[in-house]
C-alpha cells in the first residue's frame, strides 16, 4: 500500500507532488493499492486518476479518516474518488498511531479559512474556518501527554482566528488551558497579523509552557501590495511598531514571518521597501515564496506581472538579505546557555536538538556535541552554544557528562 499525502498551496507543492507521483508509478510492484490523499486531490480530483494509471483511489481533505475504506474499495476492484466540492467537514480523527517521535506532536485546533487573500487558495481547498470545541483539543493534548509528547505544535490556517466562527472561546483562552495540562512546551504557528492584540499577547506572557514564539505571516510590506493581496495594508512604520509591541509586552518573543515575493504590480521600488522593511525588522527567522498564479484566485487576473526571472531575483535578494541577518543573530547567541529538546540521537555523530526558537521541520537545528550516554529524545537539558551556520546552531551540555 501506497499513500500520497499531498499540499496544493503554491506550485512547488504540486511539482513535488508530481515527482513522488512519478515515481510510485514507476517502483509500484503490480497490485499495490496506491491512495492519494491532501489538497491536491481536493483540488483536482477525478484528473489524478488520468495521470497516473497506478491510483486506485483519491480521497479529498474531509476523507483522511476513510483511507483504510478506500484500499478495501481498491482491493474489490473499485477507483474511487471522494472529494468534497462544497467545502470538507473537519476532520481531526486520530488512530493509535502518530507518525513524529512520541516526544513531538502536532495538535489541529481548526480547519479551513474565511481570510480573503486574493492569492490563496486554501479557502477553495479546505473550506471556511471552522474551529474544533476547546475541549475536544484539550482531551486532545491530554491523551498526548499521557503518550509522552514533551512538545505540542498547535496549527491551523489561522491558529488566532480560534472561536471566532462562533465555536466558542478564543487562543488566548485556549492558551490558558493549554497551559494548564502540563506538556512542557507548547508552539503555536501561523498567527495572522491583525490578530495579535494585547489580548493575545498577555496570554503568551502569562504562560509557563506556551513558547514566546511568534509565527506571523506578513506577506509583504508595501501598503500597495498588501491592499492588492487582502491583507490589512498597514504602511512599514506600522508593522515595526506592531513587532516591537509583540518584543515589549513579551520577554524572550522570537519573530518568524513570511513573504510573498513578485506579487503582481510588485515594481523595484515596492520590493525595496519590503527589503527595507526585513533589514529594519531583523526577525529571528524568515521564509519567503516566489508568487505563483494559483487558478481559480483573485489574483491571477490581475495585470502586471512580474517576469518570473525578476522573481526570482528578488527572491534571491530577500533571502540573502535574511541570511546576514540570521548569522549575525547567531554569532550573538554563542557562549550563551539555553535549552534545548532533544529530538534525534544518530548511531554516531552530534545529537539533533531544537531551541525554543527552533520549531521542528521549520527553523533549522542545534547540533549537540558531548552528550551524555543517558540522554534520549524527549529530554529537555540544558546547553551552552558553541558555534553556528547559517541557519543551525552548534552546542554542548552544560556541565560534565554522565558516563
Ligand atoms: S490567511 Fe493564510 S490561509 Fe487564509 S486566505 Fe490568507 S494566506 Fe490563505
Amino acid at each position: 500500500m501506497v499513500i500520497i499525502n499531498t499540499c496544493s498551496f503554491i506550485k512547488p507543492a504540486r511539482e513535488e507532488a508530481h515527482g513522488v507521483f512519478a515515481e510510485v508509478q514507476r517502483k509500484a510492484a503490480p497490485g499495490t493499492a496506491v491512495v492519494v490523499a491532501g489538497c491536491y486531490s481536493q483540488m483536482v480530483g477525478e484528473r489524478i486518476k488520468r495521470l497516473l494509471p497506478c491510483v486506485g483511489a483519491v480521497l479529498g481533505t474531509a476523507y483522511y479518516g476513510r483511507i483504510a475504506d478506500a484500499v478495501k474499495a481498491i482491493r474489490a476492484g473499485e477507483r474511487p474518488v471522494w472529494v468534497n466540492e462544497a467545502g470538507p467537514d473537519i476532520d481531526v480523527r486520530r488512530g493509535p498511531v502518530r507518525l513524529t517521535a512520541p516526544h513531538l506532536a502536532y495538535l489541529k485546533i481548526a480547519d479551513g479559512c474565511s481570510h480573503k487573500c486574493t492569492f490563496c487558495v486554501i479557502q477553495r481547498l479546505r473550506g471556511p474556518y471552522r474551529s474544533r470545541p476547546p475541549a475536544d483539543i484539550i482531551a486532545e493534548a491530554k491523551a498526548l501527554k499521557d503518550a509522552s509528547a514533551r512538545e505540542l505544535v498547535l496549527l491551523a490556517q489561522d491558529t488566532s482566528a480560534y472561536g471566532t466562527d462562533g465555536a466558542g472561546g478564543s487562543l488566548a483562552e485556549l492558551i490558558g488551558e493549554l497551559d494548564d495540562v502540563g506538556v512542557p512546551w507548547v508552539r503555536v504557528m501561523y498567527l495572522h497579523p491583525a490578530r495579535v492584540d494585547e489580548r493575545l499577547l498577555d496570554a503568551f506572557g502569562a504562560a509557563e509552557r506556551v513558547l514566546p514564539y511568534f509565527d506571523v505571516p506578513l506577506q509583504h510590506a508595501s501598503p500597495k501590495i498588501l491592499k492588492s493581496m487582502g491583507r490589512p495594508a498597514w504602511k512599514p512604520e506600522e508593522a515595526l511598531d506592531r513587532l516591537a509591541v509583540i518584543r515589549e509586552r513579551v520577554p524572550g518573543a522570537v519573530l518568524r514571518t513570511t513573504f510573498l515575493v513578485g506579487f503582481p504590480g510588485e515594481t523595484w521600488a515596492d520590493f525595496e521597501t519590503l527589503a527595507n522593511f526585513v533589514a529594519e525588522a531583523r526577525f529571528e527567522h524568515m521564509g519567503a515564496f516566489e508568487y505563483s498564479p494559483e487558478e481559480g484566485t483573485p489574483a491571477v487576473t490581475l495585470p502586471n506581472r512580474v517576469p518570473a526571472e525578476a522573481v526570482a531575483e528578488r527572491y534571491h535578494k530577500l533571502m540573502t538579505l535574511q541570511q546576514g541577518i540570521a548569522e549575525d543573530r547567531a554569532q550573538r547567541l554563542v557562549g550563551s546557555s539555553i535549552d534545548v529538546i532533544i529530538d534525534k540521537i544518530p548511531p554516531s555523530g552530534p545529537a539533533i536538538a531544537r531551541a525554543r526558537f527552533q520549531a521542528p521541520e521549520t527553523d533549522g537545528v542545534t547540533y549537540l556535541t558531548g552528550f551524555s550516554k543517558n540522554i534520549k529524545p524527549g529530554d529537555i537539558i540544558k546547553v551552552k552554544i558553541t558555534g553556528h551556520d547559517v541557519y543551525d546552531i552548534v552546542a554542548e551540555p552544560v556541565g560534565k557528562p554522565d558516563a
